[in-house]
């Protein structure tokens, strides 16, 4: 469901499902100038790093936590996971991956995106959290999988337990992709189906697509909330990056516990 405060939008699982932290933060309230409008989380898309800095800062304020502790990755499409231990270095943005996992109190983790698929995962029996960034190259590759796995055997997650909430990404309705990606859709989740749409050109579906793979590994399917707003279609509450253009923000998604 789509919420508001202090001026910045966000999306949100109902919260009889997770009682935590967490936000699919949108674009607006912050103080970044186009192309950038405005709220920006990105240090890496040609903003002015005091506006991203000034933006997270509205941000940590808006939703409570501080911001030096936000750990988020550098995100490369893959199927890789950073499993937060419970104590040690802070200052990941370094590190190579598409997914965080945790089971460390008062520390959020987060993701950027602007179309690709931001997935939150709860487990709140053992305490454990999970992020993932997902486009089309992370659900081939399964990344949604591995962080489910890496809950399990990191933190002892039994994927029955697990909540999850699917985030804004953008949908079926504009994400066209060439036949080289529906083919891999087609060879992943079967054919005919394989979550795509249309045909000539091909439009696939991310959220569904990760969904299924979460139903694979046992979470329940009345457990997992789906925002179904469309980052392009709804570009003037979500970055895309494919609506704008390009040359975009980036969305925070994050959780904490
Ligand atoms: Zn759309």
């Amino acid at each position: 469901m789509i919420m508001e405060k202090d001026g910045i939008v966000y999306a949100t699982a109902p919260a009889m499902l997770i009682r935590t932290p967490h936000a699919f933060v949108g674009r607006s309230g912050g103080v970044s100038p186009h192309p950038f409008c405005s709220l920006n989380a990105a240090q890496t898309v040609g903003d002015a790093v005091e506006n991203v800095e000034k933006n997270m800062g509205l941000i940590a304020d808006s939703f409570g936590f501080d911001k030096k502790s936000l750990v988020t990755v550098r995100q490369v499409h893959s199927d890789k996971v950073l499993v937060l231990e419970e104590m040690g270095a802070s200052g990941h943005a370094g590190v190579e991956a598409d997914a965080i996992v945790t089971a460390r109190k008062g520390t959020p983790i987060g993701v950027l995106t602007a179309d690709c698929l931001p997935i939150i995962l709860v487990d709140h029996a053992r305490g454990v959290i999970g992020i993932v960034h997902a486009g089309w190259r992370g659900t081939l590759k399964g990344v949604t999988l591995k962080a489910v796995e890496a809950m399990r055997t990191s933190f002892g997650t039994d994927p029955a337990d697990l909540v999850a909430a699917i985030g804004p990404a953008i949908g079926p309705c504009c994400y066209t992709v060439n036949d080289d990606v529906a083919e891999g859709f087609k060879g992943a989740f079967g054919n005919p189906g394989g979550f795509i749409e249309g045909g000539g050109p091909y439009r696939i579906n991310l959220r569904e697509a990760n969904r299924y793979q979460l139903v694979m590994t046992g979470v329940g399917v009345e457990k997992i909330a789906v925002e179904r707003n469309c980052t392009s279609c709804r570009n003037d509450l979500f970055f895309s990056y494919r609506k704008d253009g390009g040359t975009t923000g980036r969305q925070l998604s994050f959780v904490m516990q």
